[in-house]
C-alpha cells in the first residue's frame, strides 16, 4: 500500500535534496583503477547543465569526524585510514590486517577524506530524513566496507553508517534495497541478522565478492536474487515487481535506502549484466510510494558516461524531473568533456552517449532460471505469512 504520508516528487514544502562535494571531482584511485573515473562531479555538472539543481535543493557533504564512523568501524582502522592518507603509503602490517595499500584498495591522495565525505554525507542525508523526505547522495553506496579493514575499493561503509543514524534518529524499520552488479556483503555482516533491517539484494551471480546466494537467508530479513549473465530490463521488471517491490512493501518500512550502482549496465566494463539504464530508474519510481523516507546512494560504476548518465536520470525521477530527448547543448558539453581510456568502449563512444540521458531500453527473452528463481523467493515468503 502506498503511504499516504510519502512525499511527492515535486513537493513544495519537503523537496528532494542532492548532497554533493568537490572532492570528487579531480579524484582518482590512479593508475590502472576502474575508480580513476570521474563519476559525482559528471552528475552534478550535467544537473546544473540541466537546470536541476538549484542551490535550494543542494546540500554540501560535511567529511564525518572519526567518532561519527567508530560506531561500526574499528577505532584502530580508522586511524590507519588517516595515517595512510598522510603519509601515502602503508606498512606491511597494515596492508595485512587493513587491506590498505592494495590493487583493489590503493593509497591514493584522498584516502581518507573522500570515504568520510561520502559517509558524512549520508550521516547529514539520515539525520535530515527523521522527519521524511527524499536525499541522494551519489557519493556514497560503498557497501562492501567492512568494520575493520577495506573491501572491493569501499574504505568505509556509508550504508551501514546511514541505518545506524536512522536508528538513531528514532527510526526502526529501514528496508534496503542494493541493484548494484556486486553483492553487498558489508551491509549483510552490519545488519543480516536484525529483522527490522530487510536487505534486498540483485547482483551478478558467480562474480566478486561470492556471497548473497538466493539460498541465504539471514534472520529471514536477507533477500537475494542472483542475476545471470546478460540480464536486461525485462528481467530485471520482474525482478522489481516479484520481489523488490513486494518485499520492501511486506516489511512496513518508515525508511527506505536504495543503492543504485550503476554497473549492472550493458556498458559496464566490470559486470556481465546488461540493463539499460531505464531499469534503476524504473526499480526507484516502485520504491517512492512505499516509505516516508527516502535515501537514494551511488555505489559502482565504471564507465564514465554511463555513470554519469543513470546517476543523473536518478536525479530526474527524484525531483521530479522530466528528461529530455535530446540533451540541451549545455549538457552534451559535459558529457562530450569525458574520456575513457578503455580500449573498446573509450576510443569510439556512440553518439547517443553524448546527447541523449535515458537508454533506449533493452529487452529480451528471460534470462536462464529467472523465473524459477523468483518462483522460489515467492514460495518462501508465501510460506512465512
Ligand atoms: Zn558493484
Amino acid at each position: 500500500m502506498p503511504d499516504r504520508n510519502a512525499p511527492a516528487p515535486d513537493d513544495p514544502i519537503r523537496p528532494a535534496r542532492f548532497i554533493g562535494s568537490e572532492i570528487y571531482r579531480g579524484s582518482s584511485y590512479g593508475g590502472a583503477h576502474p575508480l580513476r573515473i570521474p563519476r559525482v562531479s559528471t552528475v552534478m555538472d550535467l544537473a546544473r547543465a540541466l537546470g536541476w539543481l538549484p542551490s535550494e535543493r543542494y546540500l554540501t557533504s560535511p567529511r564525518a569526524k572519526p567518532a561519527a564512523l567508530t560506531v561500526w568501524h574499528t577505532q584502530d582502522y580508522v586511524a590507519a585510514l588517516q595515517r595512510a592518507e598522510a603519509a601515502q603509503a602503508v606498512p606491511d602490517e597494515v596492508r595485512l590486517r587493513h587491506k590498505l595499500g592494495t590493487l583493489s584498495n590503493p593509497v591514493y591522495p584522498e584516502v581518507f577524506r573522500r570515504p568520510a565525505t561520502a559517509a558524512g554525507g549520508t550521516i547529514m542525508a539520515a539525520a535530515l530524513l527523521r522527519d521524511g523526505g527524499r536525499i541522494y547522495n551519489p557519493g556514497g553506496g560503498t557497501h562492501h566496507g567492512m568494520p575493520d579493514r577495506a573491501n572491493g575499493f569501499c574504505y568505509l561503509n556509508d550504508p551501514v553508517l546511514g541505518i545506524l543514524n536512522l536508528r538513531h534518529a528514532g527510526v526502526r524499520r529501514i528496508a534496503y534495497v542494493d541493484i548494484d552488479a556486486h553483492h553487498c556483503d558489508g551491509v549483510v555482516a552490519a545488519f543480516g541478522d536484525d529483522p527490522e533491517v530487510l536487505i534486498v539484494s540483485t547482483h551478478e551471480e558467480r562474480r566478486w565478492p561470492f556471497t548473497g546466494r538466493i539460498d541465504e537467508r539471514g534472520a529471514g530479513n536477507v533477500w537475494n536474487l542472483p542475476l545471470p549473465r546478460g540480464t536486461h530490463d525485462g528481467d530485471m521488471a520482474r525482478a522489481r515487481d516479484e520481489m523488490i517491490l513486494p518485499r520492501v512493501a511486506d516489511h512496513r518500512p518508515e525508511a527506505i535506502i536504495l543503492q543504485c550502482g550503476a554497473d549492472a549496465i550493458e556498458e559496464d566494463p566490470l559486470s556481465r549484466l546488461s540493463m539499460s539504464n531505464n531499469a534503476h530508474r524504473a526499480v526507484l519510481q516502485g520504491l517512492m510510494p512505499l516509505a516516508p523516507r527516502l535515501l537514494v546512494l551511488g555505489g559502482g560504476g565504471y564507465n564514465p558516461w554511463s555513470v554519469g548518465r543513470l546517476w543523473t536520470g536518478i536525479w530526474a525521477t527524484l525531483a521530479g524531473e522530466e528528461i529530455p530527448d535530446r540533451l540541451p547543448p549545455e549538457a552534451e558539453a559535459v558529457l562530450r568533456r569525458l574520456s575513457f581510456d578503455h580500449l573498446r568502449l573509450g576510443r569510439n563512444p556512440p553518439e547517443a552517449w553524448f546527447t541523449t540521458l535515458a537508454d533506449p531500453p533493452r529487452e529480451g527473452a528471460p534470462g536462464a532460471g529467472i523465473r524459477e528463481r523468483l518462483t522460489l523467493l515467492k514460495n518462501r515468503a508465501r510460506a512465512e505469512v
